[in-house]
């Protein structure tokens, strides 16, 4: 699925934070500060979701199933 930012109009894989149904991409999200609205979930800024995995927290998954197993 393709998204379209709603701040310059171009088109990208993924948006950074959504804006209600709005759709922004990284560079605009943060010349905008979402990314900080969007961390404390002011008003219809999220982050987006499907952004969850990152490194840290496969550190932290295999951290955590180290020590659970
Ligand atoms: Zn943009």
């Amino acid at each position: 699925m393709t998204y379209r930012c709603a701040l310059c109009g171009r088109s990208m894989a993924a948006p950074a934070v959504t804006v209600g149904q709005l759709a922004v991409g990284p560079s605009c999200a943060r010349r905008a500060g979402l990314i900080e609205l969007g961390r404390k979930r002011a008003g219809f800024v999220r982050l987006f979701a499907s952004m969850k995995p990152t490194r840290e927290d496969d550190k932290t998954m295999d951290l955590f199933a180290e020590v659970a197993a």
